[in-house]
Order: structure tokens, then sequence, then C-alpha cells
């Protein structure tokens, strides 16, 4: 995997924006097998990819159904000519979505997304089916979390980072630490002092590896012990990491192995854990924006699509809390008969009224996704944005209470 040229990190307004523009594509329907895909990595030139589009647009004419073969020509046709503005793909890569979509009776419309994905595209792909291929994009956008790994007992051990999905041994070592078994007496004694003595040695030297591997890793996340039996517990609770790195311990979990199977035992074993963290946020910022809504003076929290909107535009906002599952847009509409204008907040295009004035009918001059227009809103004031997943307990509390928006603010507004 070519790490060097990792995609520049995404903000969370960028992955929103991203995972809408999936929403959009995957609700896509074909009539037939007539939904073209197109997966370029950075490093293919581009007239080697037209030149295997134009291979693939020769075979489609063996597709029996007229309409499916006229569709996919059209498809292909429109990428080959939308790829004539490159001769070397970005940084990460392209990403073509192009067909016909059904809508309704008989009825198809041309839709075409070229998207530069978030993180390189791996391999080239071309694909042709009655939906668009996503899933590469899917794993793309998944939470990217750095956490430290290291499985111990007093024979072995082995240090990891888990980045996102991916788990990458870094470091095995052996102990030289004597096997205990037969002998007694004297003997016995020394050999428990020996055996102490490289126990002591061996856990030194893997807190050591672990300063090594972890301390300057600001973007860490947390740190999870792995190993059998209590030997793990032993060398956190004896302090053998660095005080900065044992703040960071998430627990200790039981593994079978201490190898880099181990590391794959630790990351499963630890999987609620990790999710707990990351609802653990959220969780946190709905807490505070409602404590600030009991207090009896209305405390630092504003809520509601129009108060929060005050809030932003007097620059009072410190925090912007707003609901992932937020589906509306804003929208200028204007009578095109008196002039009249308004601007609008509507989750559904077809419901607008009639113009109050005259009772023509509104035309849209401009839409924008609600999320986006807070966004940007916030952005003017450096209030921070956070986007709360729909699916927890606070960002349902969110949605329900407040329409899924409201804001942790830095003055009281009258
Ligand atoms: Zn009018």
């Amino acid at each position: 995997m070519p790490e060097a040229q990792a995609a520049t990190k995404m903000t969370s307004m960028d992955k929103y924006r991203f995972k809408r523009a999936l929403e959009e594509i995957e609700k896509v329907e074909g009539r037939g097998t007539e939904l073209v895909s197109v997966y370029v990595p950075p490093d293919r030139p581009i007239f080697e990819v037209t030149n295997y589009l134009r291979g693939e647009y020769s075979q489609s004419s063996n597709i029996k159904s007229a309409s499916t073969k006229k569709h996919v020509m059209q498809a292909i046709e429109s990428i080959i000519n939308r790829l004539k503005e490159y001769r070397m793909p970005p940084p990460n890569g392209l990403v073509c979505f192009v067909g016909h979509k059904s809508v309704g009776a008989d009825q198809t419309k041309m839709v075409a997304y070229v998207l530069e994905p978030p993180e390189p595209v791996q391999s080239f792909l071309y694909r042709c089916d009655s939906r668009f291929y996503t899933e590469p994009l899917h794993e793309m956008l998944a939470e990217k979390d750095v956490y430290g790994l290291l499985v111990i007992d007093q024979g072995e051990a082995t240090v990891g980072l888990l980045e996102g999905k991916r788990i990458s041994p870094l470091k095995n070592v052996q102990s030289l630490v004597p096997r205990k078994h037969r002998m007694g007496g004297q003997s016995a004694r020394r050999f428990e002092r020996l055996h102490e003595q490289a126990v002591h040695e061996f856990f030194k030297k893997i807190g050591e590896l672990a300063t090594e591997a972890f301390l300057n890793r600001r973007e860490l996340k947390g740190i999870l012990i792995g190993g059998p039996g209590f030997t793990k517990d032993t060398f956190v609770k004896e302090g053998y990491l660095h005080h900065e790195l044992e703040k960071k311990v998430l627990g200790t979990f039981d593994t079978g192995y201490t190898d880099e199977s181990g590391l794959r035992e630790l990351v499963a074993n630890a999987t609620d854990v990790l999710r707990d963290l990351d609802l653990m946020r959220e969780k946190t910022l709905v807490q505070r924006l409602m404590e600030e809504i009991r207090k009896e003076d209305g405390g630092l929290a504003a809520y509601g699509e129009d108060q929060v909107r005050r809030a932003l535009e007097l620059g009072a906002v410190d925090t912007l809390l707003i609901s992932e599952g937020l589906r509306k847009f804003r929208l200028e509409i204007r009578c095109p008969n008196c002039g009249h204008k308004e601007t609008r907040t509507v989750a559904d295009e077809s419901t607008l009224p009639k113009c109050p004035n005259c009772g023509h009918e509104f035309v849209v001059d401009s839409k924008t996704d609600i999320v986006d227009a807070f966004s940007t809103l916030a952005d003017r004031t450096n209030a921070k944005v956070e986007l709360i997943s729909a699916d927890s307990d606070e960002g349902e509390l969110l949605m329900k209470a407040f329409g899924g928006i409201a804001a942790i603010l830095r003055y009281r507004v009258a």
C-alpha cells in the first residue's frame, strides 16, 4: 500500500459531503445492467483507461437489449469525454459513476458523478451493473483512529498499531526469561530471584519499546494491552510504561497468544470498548448542551433552526451540534410573476407553497443542504462544528427535541 501518498486528512465536513454524495449515488437504479462504475488509481495514465473503455465500448455492441446497449454505450462515451480533462488522475485517483437511472414508467435520465475519493484508489476497476458499485468508498470513509497494541507474557511480546481496521505489527520480541520448573530448596529460591530479575529486565525492555512506538504519536487515541493470565496486568500496574502512555491505557484483555495473531485477538476482544469511546465524545457534547439548557437562565445554549442561525450570525456560537440525520434544504425561492422572494427550509421541494401575493408557483434560485449552510455560517466565526451520529441515544435526542440543530454558546444571546 502506498503509505507515502496518503490523502490529506478530510475534515468531518468533507466526509459528510462525500457521504451525502454516496447516498445519492446509491439510490440510483438502472432499468437494465447499464450503470457504469470506473475506479482509476492515481498512477494509471488516462490514455490507458480510455483505451480500456474503448474496448468495453465495442464489446457492448453485443448486448442484446437495444435500450441497454444504447445506454451502456452512452455512459462509456460520457466517461471518455469527462476523462479528456485529465492527462494523469488527481493524487487519489478518480471514481466515475455514469448511467441512465430509472425514473418511473419507462423513463430514464442520464446521471454522471465524477469524484476524487478521500483516499487513493487501490486498483483499476470497470463494472457495469444495475447499481453503481460503491463498496470501496465506504471503506475509505470508515474512521481511521489510531490505537497502540501490546500483547505480552513472560516469554514474548508484540507491539503493533491499529489504524482504522488495519492491524500492523511493529515489533516482536522473545524474552530470555528461563522457564519455571522442577528444582526445590535452595536452588529454587535462587532460581526464583534470577527469574524475577529476568522478568523485570524483559518488562523494562518492552516498556522502552512501547515508548519508542507510541510516545510521539500525538494522534494515538489509546493503548490496548493483551496477553494470557496476569502478566499483562502486572506489567501495567508496576509502572513499566512511560507515565504519559500509562494514562492512555484503555484496558487489559485476555488473549491466548502474544504474537501477531495475539494482536488480532486483542482488537477483537476490545471491540466494545472502542465503539463506546467513539460514542462517548458525542455523549459528552450533548450532555453539556442539556446541562446548559437546564440552567434557570437558559444557560449557554441555543436550539432549533432559527435561534441557532441567529446565534451564529452574531458570532456567539462556540460549538454547533448538528445531526447527521438531518435531511433538509435551504431554498432561495422567487415568484417569477411578482418578484416576491423568500428563503425557506424544506425537507421536500415539491411541498412549496404558492406565492402569498399573487398565488403563482415559486421558482427555486438556489438549494443548499442545511448542514452545509449551517457549517458555512459556523466557519465564518470559527465556531466548532460537531456532527452527531443519528443512531445514538444522544443523536436521537438532538433530532427529536431540537430538530437536529443546537449550539453551545460563547456568551448568552438575548
Ligand atoms: Zn407572486
